[in-house]
């Protein structure tokens, strides 16, 4: 966990693409705040950018409220905790905050539109040296590679959520990302105490989520054949495969409007009519049965399962 590596203040340099000392997060959400102070605690500074300032003030309040929770615990240093807070800077300005960066992680919302404006604003306002990456789960980084006038140091750098937490990070190339960029990127995200894994070129979904994707097909078809109960079959991943949790326990947590959508962007980039979102998947979310943010999902939260 990277919530005590946060004590070295080196930096990643490679090739010609330089240092990374500023980091810009563009996005305050569930991801981009996890993501800033993971990069603030492996000693970079850090800025972070976001059109609402009600998500900067949410988002700075929950990283303190996290900080002193780790410090009380043991878990960090208070010294390790107070750095990464100062080391951190909030902004509602983009063209400003973009100015010294030396790379950009964009994490605003899952839409397009708001994708290309913002990597537009970044190729007018970040350094020419700088790297601009989405953490977009689903559109490919070639998708606004064009719009910033530099698509050799633009790919996907995919974090997991909750991302001070998971290890794996997702690194997508696309056809004319360079290596130098690829390189950089692959430290950096090691610099900040994550396993980056590489995909050489953009399939829908990465790596990740095209597995999970796999398995709850097969467990969905299972359940709905009649071979087993939700529950056995949950059973059978965590004990069998050593899944820390089971498909359907696992959609709950992510989300079943969450599930849908990628499954809809899967399916949306192939075609194919098995990455459509699965009928029982779509019956709960209309149900506003969306898993445990809402008490209940393929199981019920609010008294047993
Ligand atoms: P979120 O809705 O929690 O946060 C999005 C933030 O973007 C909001 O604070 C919003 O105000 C801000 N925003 C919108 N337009 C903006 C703009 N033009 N400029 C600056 N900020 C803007 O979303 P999230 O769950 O943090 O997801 C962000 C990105 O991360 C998405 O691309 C998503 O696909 C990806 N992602 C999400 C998860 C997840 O589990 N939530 C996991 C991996 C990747």
């Amino acid at each position: 966990m990277s919530g005590t590596t946060g004590t070295t203040g080196t930096t990643a340099t490679t090739g010609t693409a330089g240092t990374i000392e500023h980091v810009l997060v563009v996005g305050a959400g569930a991801m981009g705040r996890q993501i800033a102070m993971t990069a603030a605690l492996a000693g970079c500074r850090t800025t972070v950018q976001d059109i609402s300032a009600d998500m900067l003030g949410a988002a700075r309040a929950e990283l303190e409220a996290w900080a002193e929770g780790r410090v009380a615990k043991g878990r960090l240093d208070r010294d390790a905790a107070d750095g990464a807070l100062g080391r951190l800077a909030w902004s509602p300005d983009l063209p400003r905050a973009a100015a010294t960066a030396d790379l950009v992680i964009e994490a605003a919302t899952e839409r397009l539109p708001v994708k290309t404006e913002i990597f537009t604003a970044l190729g007018r306002h970040a350094p020419a040296r700088a790297i601009l990456v989405t953490n977009s789960s689903t559109l490919g980084s070639s998708k606004v590679a064009d719009v910033t006038g530099r698509p050799e140091k633009v790919c996907n750098l995919h974090f997991f959520n909750p991302a001070l937490v998971m290890e794996c990070v997702e690194v997508v190339r696309h056809e004319r990302t360079s290596e130098d960029t690829v390189e950089t990127v692959m430290a950096f995200a090691r610099r900040l105490g994550k396993r980056p894994v590489l995909l050489s070129r953009e399939v829908p979904g990465f790596i990740a989520n095209r597995l999970m994707g796999a398995v709850q097909r097969e467990a969905l078809a299972l359940a709905e054949a009649g071979v087993a109960s939700l529950e056995d079959i949950d059973t059978a991943a965590r004990t069998a495969l050593g899944h820390p949790l089971g498909p359907f326990e696992l959609m709950d947590l992510v989300g079943l409007d969450v599930v849908a959508f990628i499954a809809e962007a899967i399916h949306a980039e192939t075609g194919d009519e098995a990455d459509r979102p699965d009928p029982a998947v779509a019956a709960l979310v209309a149900r506003g049965r969306l898993g445990r943010k809402s008490g209940a999902g393929f199981y019920d939260y609010a008294g047993s399962s």
